[in-house]
């Protein structure tokens, strides 16, 4: 079965760690939300596909979920010595990546093609796609600060601003970056990955192309949102501030009718019923890498079963 993840960074990468356990590398294409991308200390920073990278390639720090796996800060603490910015926390692997990356982009080639490459070098055998090679930023209007930056919001501010609305900059002219829509005609399904909605999965929707690509195929979701709350980050705190209930149905309607079924945790089991589409119920911590594996075993039934009621 041919499946193309649609993912942000620590959420996403686990169910995608998941699915890389049972599908061979040609079965499995993800792209990977660049619309937190930034530009720091002159470098160029993928928070998300660095996450989904590292993760696939077994160089993921298991406690963060983001950056590397015994990582260290020198750079970064000389840097503050110097009294320099270290407000976003770069390791010093980490920080390897993002000169090389930043040293080939300026030489002219594409996120895509250096993506590609550092898969190949990291030992990633599944597909990453970065959902562009143009530049798209999510900006992520507030009641007291304006208009920030959402790494400034995310990192500098952790998360505290109230949010009122998102804008991702550069979005209508950004193309879906090579192989993204060839995957996505190709895929048996494509699975919305436990990542948050507004900012990790919303502006790959947003994407010239994309959605009406999405909408032709079988579609199952993840609730990032378990029992009301998020495991880590803001999403529920966003959905409060926008005015809505944070729970796994709101992620739900949310996605609306791009979704053909939806994957919710046995904490929210009688939520089920206020959705309208099929439901799974199953566990969808993950707290290792077996929890990921069960998941992801899960939702490629649960397509099984979807598709057999199409047919
Ligand atoms: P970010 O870009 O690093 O913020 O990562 P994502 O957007 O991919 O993931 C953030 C979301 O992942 C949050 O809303 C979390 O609630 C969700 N998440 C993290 N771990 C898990 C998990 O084990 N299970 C589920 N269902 N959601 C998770």
């Amino acid at each position: 079965m041919k499946i193309v993840a649609i993912a942000g960074g620590v959420g996403g990468a686990k169910l995608v760690d998941g699915l890389a356990q049972l599908l061979i590398p040609g079965d499995l294409t993800i792209i990977v939300n660049t619309a937190d991308d930034f530009e720091h200390l002159g470098l160029y920073i993928c928070p998300d596909v660095d996450t989904v990278c590292y993760t696939l390639a077994g160089l993921a720090n298991p406690e963060t979920g983001w950056g590397r796996l015994g990582e260290t800060f020198q750079a970064l603490e000389n840097i503050r010595n110097l009294g320099g910015p270290d407000w976003f926390h770069l390791g010093d692997k980490d920080l390897a990546t993002h000169l090389e990356r930043t040293r080939r982009l300026q030489a002219g080639q594409l996120l895509s093609q250096v993506t590609r490459n550092f898969c190949q070098a990291w030992g990633v055998r599944h597909t990453v796609l970065p959902m562009s090679d143009q530049l798209v930023r999510t900006m992520v209007a507030t009641d007291d600060f304006g208009e920030l930056a959402f790494q400034e919001y995310f990192v500098h501010l952790n998360c505290k601003p109230k949010v009122n609305g998102f804008r991702f900059e550069g979005v209508d002219a950004a193309r879906p970056a090579p192989g993204v829509l060839e995957a996505m005609q190709n895929a048996d399904a494509i699975v919305f990955c436990p990542s948050n909605p507004w900012v990790s999965i919303d502006p790959i929707l947003a994407i010239k192309g994309l959605r009406p690509a999405i909408a032709l195929k079988t579609v199952v979701a993840v609730s990032p949102i378990i029992g009301g709350q998020t495991i880590k980050g803001p999403a529920a705190k966003m959905f409060t501030e926008l005015g809505i209930q944070p729970s796994a149905v709101a992620v739900a309607r949310h996605y609306g009718d791009l979704l053909s079924g939806y994957v919710l945790d046995i904490i929210d089991a009688d939520l089920a019923s206020e959705i309208t589409i099929p439901c799974y119920i199953t566990q969808t911590l993950m707290k290792n890498r077996d929890d990921r594996r069960h998941l992801a075993q899960d939702v490629l039934n649960f397509i099984q079963t979807l598709h057999s009621r199409e047919n």
